[in-house]
């Protein structure tokens, strides 16, 4: 048989190369035609949804038997595209026996496939692309060609061959980011505010409050102390802002020399404090609800930085926070930075809940267009706002239930 180098545009061409050792007969352009219904079978398994896999039979120059992988579709293991078109093209010859037809496939058939390819007699076969974890004409078994059997197959793989796997792979690619989206759906997004929602640590943070005024100089010209009751009316609200309504009388100079010493303070008494200062059961709670593989737990705080990574160290929960941002970071209210969040995380607010204990953290939860939980037992009110309709939690392993 003459042989002859032919040239089908991308076909033969491999990194912008042309693979010489692919080499095609005299009927190569009849090959190049049925692999190219084939594919047309296999672009019809695509638009179902389906791995898009697609045969066809030619019979003197005539395709008698098509068929694509319709597995899902049929909910039935013998829907290959190879079986269907075995089936049809036995119709059409009224006979069992295949033996002056060509089989077209654009993968490697597997084990059921090649096993009928041989019980029909089918002589020979081109396939497109190999199928190295499931094929058996060679990558895994090699059942068309085995010596043992009464009858073997003529197999040709590669034919277009580029085009036949590019369409597998762009199925793949999409199942995959199509898998990964309603992954995402599926999960709840929880965005937690921290001080009155996971632990209270008013009664040492108003400690470091006045270690940090008498540091500056300040402490004995308030006349008082901070006290937790006071804090706990302000928590929620940035720094700055419950300095203004602590020390409304000081320079901005000053102002900000407290807000300084005040960070370093809470950080030594809040990570020096060997007390359990989480709310009952939030490690237990929210450690459940990571593990159960539908829940991403992020959160989302007024504070200074570095206070968040200090809270989930203290609280024994950095491994399962997947994000975090805070007012000290980025400057930003709440509620950008709970936009912020959803942003960076591929979320829409609509498919969080951001869980907080004051008007503040509900009022960011509607600016940002997240759901809101009210945590009851935390700082504020029986409810956050007026008329409040919403969910609400008395205790943090009520989160469990949602
Ligand atoms: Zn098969």
């Amino acid at each position: 048989m003459q042989e002859v180098l032919y040239h089908y545009g991308a076909d033969l061409i491999f990194n912008g190369e042309l693979d010489l050792s692919v080499k095609m007969n005299q009927n190569n352009s009849d090959q190049i035609k049925y692999m190219r219904a084939a594919l047309a079978q296999a672009r019809l398994a695509y638009k179902k949804g389906e791995v898009p896999i697609g045969c066809v039979i030619v019979h003197d120059g005539e395709i008698i038997g098509r068929g694509y992988n319709r597995r899902n579709t049929d909910k039935c293991t013998l829907a290959h595209a190879e079986i269907t078109a075995i089936r049809r093209a036995s119709k059409a010859l009224d006979d069992w026996r295949l033996e002056d037809c060509t089989m077209y496939v654009t993968l490697e058939p597997c084990q059921m496939c090649a096993g009928a390819i041989v019980q029909a007699r089918i002589p020979r076969v081109y396939a497109g692309a190999a199928s190295p974890k499931a094929g058996c004409a060679g990558s895994i078994l090699d059942v068309l060609n085995n010596n043992e059997f009464n009858h073997q197959v003529e197999y040709e793989q590669g034919l277009m061959e580029s085009e036949c796997s590019a369409l597998l792979k762009k199925f793949f690619t999409e199942l995959r980011v199509k898998n990964k989206e309603e992954k995402k759906q599926n999960r709840m997004n929880l965005i937690f505010d921290i001080d009155g929602t996971l632990w209270d640590t008013t009664e040492i943070v108003s400690e470091a409050w006045n270690d940090a005024t008498y540091d500056i100089g300040i402490g004995d010209k308030l006349g008082r102390f901070v006290t937790a009751d006071m804090l706990k009316k302000e928590f929620g609200k940035p720094m700055d802002v419950i300095v203004d309504d602590l020390y409304p009388n000081e320079t901005p100079d000053i102002k900000e020399k407290l807000q300084t010493q005040i960070k370093i303070r809470e950080q030594e008494r809040v990570g020096g404090c060997t007390m359990d200062l989480a709310y009952p059961e939030v490690r237990k709670t929210l450690r459940t609800l990571a593990c159960r593989g539908d829940c991403a737990i992020y959160i989302v705080s007024n504070c200074q930085d570095g206070y968040i990574p200090l809270v989930m160290g203290k609280i024994g929960i950095k491994d399962i926070v997947a994000d975090y941002e805070c007012f000290g970071v980025t400057g930003l209210s709440k509620s950008d930075n709970i936009k912020l969040l959803c942003e960076r995380n591929g979320i829409e607010p609509a498919d969080a809940i951001y869980i907080g204990d004051t008007a503040g953290d509900y009022e960011s939860a509607v600016a940002a267009g997240t759901d809101f939980i009210y945590a009851r037992y935390g700082f504020g009110d029986d409810v956050p706002v007026p008329g409040y309709k919403g969910r609400s939690i008395a205790a943090f392993r009520e989160l469990l239930d949602i």
